[in-house]
């Protein structure tokens, strides 16, 4: 049993910190002035509590997470109900207080965005987008054998099928179930805006709303790093509308056969790039030797020659980034529990994402907040560095030593 699970001091003082966060703290607050009438139950900042111990844990059901605290007394005394842990259906009604004020838990992962934001300048500069299969908590099929009686039980009606593509460890094809659609930090490997959509839907449609997102969060993105999937004109033009450059790679559509995405070129040879022009959104290209008149022409940007051409080094760069959003995709499904779904309706599965993303997005803004408080031996003099997560890593390096 790995140390997270073992319900340790550690995780219990984790919990104890992200509940006394002010952005947790101010969810408490809003969901406490909407309290049900009735049925007495456990304090909000109990349920609260419940509810990100799950992801903190990577537990796939309330049962297990219910289990977990009435095994651990100090994850009790963390949630404030020791000897009195709460039971699996005060986590279900729980469950569906979250879902009726789902704005409520809006405006705190805005909040955690934006705590994170002021104290890591770079998170949301540079986005990479992606979408990743969550297959459903039932098996898609409709009829229980094939001519039988229609299943009325283990469906999922919102869960749709869909394709993925082939990764380096497993192979192409269909599943039956979500997709999550996210914009991930590819500086610092955090979310910044997330969608939850049925298993068909396409991922080119999300960009733009992301990127929206991502903006009212406090991110202008600069680059955003996308895969083929993504390689429309539509998209190229939504990020341009958003003063975001598209870093995508050519898929192989006539034009591209035709060399049409090439350097203009001329009898001296091909031209070299020469800038590129936000404003009037053209690159300018010149002849090598400059013996053409005129030696240089603008070219109007779009999907085939964008501002940042895809043979400089700064897209080559660009696009590795796009690495960010795969690796949190893994380490969302693998350590944060975001996998496997045990619940079922569009509803559930969004709130099961937003309440996984939450919670790690809020420990890692109580890490830096921690890691950009001076220790007490500090010297008062010293300027601090700003918390970038270089200078959070070399901080936390010196304290290891
Ligand atoms: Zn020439």
């Amino acid at each position: 049993m790995s140390p997270k699970l073992s319900g340790g001091a550690a995780s219990a003082d984790t919990l104890a910190a992200l509940l006394s966060s002010p952005e947790i703290k101010r969810l408490i607050a809003e969901l406490e002035e909407t309290r049900w009438t009735g049925r007495p139950g456990f304090p909000i900042r109990t349920m609260v509590g419940l509810a990100l111990a799950k992801s903190l844990y990577a537990l796939p059901t309330w049962t297990r997470t219910v289990a977990l605290v009435a095994d651990h007394w100090r994850l009790q005394r963390a949630l404030g109900c020791e000897g009195n842990p709460p039971s699996q259906w005060s986590a279900y009604r729980f469950a569906a207080k979250l879902r009726e004020n789902a704005p409520a838990v809006e405006r705190c992962i805005d909040g955690v965005v934006e705590g994170l934001k002021a104290k890591l300048p770079l998170y949301g500069r540079d986005l990479a987008i992606d979408a990743s299969d969550m297959p459903a908590y039932a098996n898609g099929q409709r009829y229980v054998w094939k001519g039988g009686p229609e299943r009325n039980w283990h469906t999922d009606p919102d869960a749709t099928w869909g394709h993925r593509s082939a990764i380096a460890t497993r192979k192409g094809g269909g599943f039956f179930g979500y997709r999550l659609h996210a914009a991930v930090c590819a500086n610092t490997d955090l979310p910044i805006a997330w969608t939850v959509e049925t298993g068909k839907a396409n991922e080119s449609m999300f960009v733009a709303s992301l990127l929206d997102a991502a903006k009212r969060r406090g991110a202008m993105a600069v680059t955003c790093a996308m895969d083929k999937a993504y390689d429309l004109p539509r998209v190229y033009g939504e990020c341009a509308e958003r003063d975001c450059e598209a870093i995508v790679p050519l898929r192989a559509t006539g034009a591209v056969v035709k060399n049409e995405h090439r350097p203009p070129g001329c009898q001296h040879g091909v031209w070299v790039f020469a800038g590129a022009d936000r404003k009037r959104s053209a690159t300018k290209w010149r002849c090598p030797t400059g013996e053409c008149k005129p030696a240089s022409t603008w070219v109007k940007a779009d999907r085939l020659r964008p501002l940042m051409p895809r043979e400089s080094k700064r897209w080559k760069a660009a696009y590795r980034k796009r690495g960010a959003v795969e690796r949190e995709f893994g380490r969302l499904k693998n350590q944060w529990g975001l996998k496997p779904l045990r619940v079922r309706g569009l509803e559930r599965v969004r709130l099961h994402a937003d309440l996984t993303i939450l919670t790690k997005l809020a420990c890692a803004l109580a890490r830096v907040r921690a890691a950009a408080t001076p220790p007490l031996s500090a010297s008062r003099g010293t300027p601090r560095a700003a918390a970038s997560p270089a200078a959070i890593r070399s901080r936390s390096a010196v304290r290891r030593n």
